[in-house]
């Protein structure tokens, strides 16, 4: 039976992405050999390189003033490696509190510099992003969390400031169009909407770059893997080759204006059914619902074992809420097609009408 993979991450990829990879992994582009045996110093494994880094400048607009990276450690590596970069001494950072993962980020820029917690949503649960605060502009960068990924909201507005933004997109990259601009460095897992765990996407403006503070381990220094074209050491070879071939697919679908077209729908879809139902709700402000990462909970969670059972047993996979937050989670990005979402959405609405 088919399965729909609704699991925050590692999560989803396409279909065909991963009949490419299966291929690849037995014969890479008819060369004879795996594309798990081949060199990183290949021509081969260079062209994918070269790819996977052009695919991302494309699909975010973004100029020759950006730099492209994959590397490894996950987002979480990014959390230390972005302050002990940036923030110097007699430098301050403003972060703004939205979930887990901006609590973890504050913690690590808290051992390298001042770090301000602008705003935080922590005593309603994180059930709304921060609005209304002001940013210092004395501030070396501002960070934030763009889609909460447990919590189940996101920004659909940036804050109002000139500051450089650092922004960690683990959850929503290539989700939806961004304005590049306002960003001095974004990070992201790949696991999530952009390929298999392993690498880290990271972008990083060159005149922010240029603002580095610190001296810091060859291995935790941006300028290293910016010279040596994310090859310093070896790279993640098999973890960018899919995420190259999942960035393909995004541009084969219209690219981020497409999927951002598909994911509205998918989106709505499911809010509508979660608000109409009399059994579900969502715990989100509904202005900063997230597109990715849909939250719902049974008003009277002794249900919740029964709402599980009838969702697993129509394929709908890894929808079982984050521990913090409890109910259900529905992760439905890019590669989930519109067709998941109403099998989920069937599942809701029979559940509701023979229990409420
Ligand atoms: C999953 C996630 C992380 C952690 O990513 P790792 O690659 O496991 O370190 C960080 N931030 C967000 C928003 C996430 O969703």
């Amino acid at each position: 039976m088919k399965k729909y993979n609704f699991s925050a991450g590692p999560a989803i990829l396409p279909e065909e992405v991963m009949q490419e990879a299966s291929k690849a992994v037995v014969d890479f582009e008819g060369i004879g050999l795996s594309i798990l045996e081949i060199s990183h110093r290949s021509k081969e494994f260079q062209a994918v390189m070269d790819e996977a880094q052009a695919l991302a400048k494309e699909l975010l607009g973004l100029s020759d003033k950006h730099e492209v990276l994959f590397l490894q450690g996950g987002a979480s590596t990014q959390f230390a490696m972005t302050a002990m970069n940036f923030l110097g001494e007699n430098e301050r950072a403003g972060y703004v509190d939205t979930g887990s993962w901006s609590t973890k980020a504050i913690k690590e820029a808290k051992r390298y510099g001042e770090t301000l917690i602008l705003a935080s949503s922590k005593e309603n649960n994180f059930n709304h992003i921060p609005k209304g605060y002001d940013v210092p502009s004395d501030l070396k960068y501002l960070h934030i969390t763009s889609n909460n990924t447990i919590f189940g909201t996101e920004y659909h507005e940036l804050p109002d400031t000139s500051v450089p933004i650092v922004a960690d997109m683990s959850s929503n990259i290539f989700s939806k169009s961004i304005d590049i601009n306002r960003y001095g460095m974004i990070y992201a897992g790949a696991q999530k909407n952009m390929g298999p765990a392993g690498t880290t996407l990271v972008i990083i403006d060159k005149n922010f770059l240029d603002k580095q503070s610190r001296e810091v381990p060859t291995m935790f220094d941006y300028n290293t893997h910016v010279g040596k074209q994310s090859m310093f050491n070896t790279p993640p070879v098999f973890a960018i080759y899919v995420s190259m071939l999942t960035m393909r697919w995004v541009k084969a679908n219209g690219g981020v204006e497409g999927v951002q077209k598909l994911n509205k729908t998918k989106a709505e879809l499911l809010y509508k059914t979660i608000d109409e139902s009399q059994l579900f709700f969502n715990p989100v402000a509904t202005e900063d619902r997230s597109l990715m990462n849909v939250t719902f909970l049974l008003k009277d969670n002794s249900m919740e074992e029964a709402f599980l059972t009838k969702a697993t047993a129509a394929g709908c996979s890894g929808v079982k809420g984050h521990r913090s937050v409890g109910g259900f989670r529905a992760s439905i990005y890019n590669a989930m097609g519109i067709e998941g979402v109403e099998v989920l959405c069937e599942t809701i609405k029979s559940f509701d009408s023979a229990n409420a």
